[in-house]
């Protein structure tokens, strides 16, 4: 039996309303390809006037007016009332997006976490007193930029989301954020919760529809000031042209082409867990994948054996089976386009030592599936280990020694995140020196701490999010002089 469809519109100052044309979008399951849901979606009428409603809110609504401990409380509430409605939330993004429930459960989770973290922030980060030469008192306010746009992927709708918002928020801006139109549904919820929390009307607005109307629309308008972008490379080129017409400000998180380095002494069950799961986590579509995965070539074969046999044994399924390891691809379009890089690999010479095919299970063929693959005898030179593929797909290459692999790591025009496994922690710690990257980590495949700054080098992005970094994106800082000649 079909779930009954959602129906679901903009919300724009504390209000569900229809777009304006009256157009909407169909959100099919990618599991199985049933409706799911109708969302209103949003063109540039829609977008302007979401703008001049977050516009005044900050310039005449109470929010920018309450004292911290006001706001905090605000924050702490929209975490709280997360947690209360976390299956529920947990099940919609899996819905959507196909990602396995576990991956949503923690999702969800982090979401929660960063408006707990931010909450916190408020009464204590503040500005400084600085001892200027000259006589008088020299101090920085920390400011709200005002209206800010908030551009999400599909990939992770709820937790990014979750962290444009929740230092945006803390910094006492307003906000329109733009949600994929693939996969708008856990941020709509996001917004009528915060409303549930308190949150004064007009102060976050959601506003889904495409990236080239609501999305550029949103980027050109002169009443924002600062764009704030998590997708392609491609894309963000664009959006920083077109924010440099009045100076917006920019933070960009875009694609990666990461490198996981093993070394020959690396534990190996943790090396090939890490290596299996940094890449197929979210069935691939993760911009923090490693994507390229380095092997010292005194066991290439050795670990790529096992590894293929991992990669095989991977259970993919329904998204909401707690037993499920890896759920659909977004779209079928984009499933498409993934496979079309399985067959660029194996014209380019690359060889496939595990899946490559759309699966043929009948239980899988209404569902975006792809199997799990591994390509051995990849070159670093290849498209396919130069492109962002977006997918289940992991490129083999072999180094010889540290300086090589340093070497391979740094040829991609991306520098998002990366792992090192070694048990020499002075190897290491070279390593990670070396490589050109936003974020890495040893002797695990995992990168994102919500209380440590995120984000990327070279074309992976500008600017920090998440942890304390991520307050200096969401804010300016007034610089005052008193001039006092007694003190
Ligand atoms: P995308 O660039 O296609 O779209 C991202 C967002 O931008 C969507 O909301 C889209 O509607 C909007 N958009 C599209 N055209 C626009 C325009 N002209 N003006 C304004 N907005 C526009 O990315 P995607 O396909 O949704 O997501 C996948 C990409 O995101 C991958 O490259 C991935 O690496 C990247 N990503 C990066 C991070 C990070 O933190 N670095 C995190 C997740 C995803
Ligand atoms: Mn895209």
């Amino acid at each position: 039996m079909n779930n009954p469809i959602l129906e679901k519109k903009l919300l724009i100052d504390g209000k569900q309303i229809d777009a304006s044309s009256g157009k909407v979008r169909q959100l099919m399951n990618p599991a199985n390809g049933n409706l799911l849901a109708e969302v209103a979606e949003a063109g540039v009428e829609d977008m302007n006037l979401a703008v001049e409603v977050a516009h005044r809110a900050f310039y005449e609504g109470p929010w920018r007016q309450m004292n911290s401990r006001e706001r905090t409380s605000i924050l702490l509430k929209i975490s709280q009332l997360i947690r209360e409605n976390a299956d529920e939330l947990a099940r919609l993004e899996s819905n959507n997006v196909g990602k396995p429930i576990r991956e949503s459960e923690d999702e969800v989770q982090l979401a929660a976490n960063c408006f707990e973290y931010y909450a916190g922030v408020i009464n204590k980060i503040g500005g400084q007193t600085i001892p200027v030469a000259a006589q008088g008192v020299s101090m920085t306010f920390r400011e709200p930029i005002g209206v800010c746009g908030l551009i999400v992927p599909w990939n992770f709708p709820i937790a990014i989301t979750s962290w444009k918002i929740s230092p945006a928020l803390a910094m006492a801006n307003t906000i329109i954020v733009k949600p994929a139109s693939q996969t708008p549904l856990t941020a709509l919820r996001i917004g009528e919760i915060a409303l549930e929390a308190g949150l004064p009307e007009g102060v976050l607005n959601i506003v889904p529809g495409p990236g080239s109307a609501a999305g550029e629309a949103l980027v050109k308008h002169p009443k924002v000031r600062k764009i704030s972008f998590t997708g392609s490379t491609e894309i963000g080129t664009q959006v920083m042209k077109l924010a440099a017409d009045d100076i917006k400000r920019v933070t960009l998180e875009l694609g990666g082409k990461s490198a996981n380095i093993v070394f020959a002494d690396a534990d190996r069950e943790n090396a090939l867990s890490g290596a299996v799961w940094s890449v197929l986590g979210n069935a691939g579509q993760d911009c923090c994948a490693r994507s390229r995965l380095l092997i010292e070539a005194s066991i290439y074969d050795e670990f790529l054996s096992e590894l293929s046999s991992l990669f095989k044994a991977v259970k993919l399924g329904d998204p909401l089976s707690t037993e499920t390891e890896m759920g659909p691809l977004v779209t079928a379009e984009h499933r498409k386009l993934v496979y079309g890089y399985v067959e660029t690999g194996i014209k380019e010479g690359a060889e496939i030592i595990a899946g490559g095919q759309i699966p043929d299970d009948d239980k899988f063929s209404a569902g975006n599936f792809l199997q799990p693959t591994l390509f051995s005898q990849v070159n670093n030179n290849m498209i396919i280990a130069q492109e962002e593929i977006f997918g289940p797909v992991l490129c083999a290459i072999p180094f010889k020694d540290e300086e090589e692999a340093v070497s391979i790591a740094n040829r991609s025009n991306y520098g998002l995140s990366g792992s090192v496994w070694t048990k020499d922690l002075q190897r290491a710690l070279r390593v990670v020196k070396a490589v050109e990257t936003g974020v890495i980590s040893v002797n695990t495949g995992h990168s994102v701490h919500m209380e440590a700054p995120f984000g990327g080098v070279k074309q992976s992005g500008v600017g920090r999010e998440l942890g304390l970094a991520a307050l200096d994106h969401y804010s300016d800082l007034k610089s005052v002089f008193f001039s006092l000649p007694d003190i």
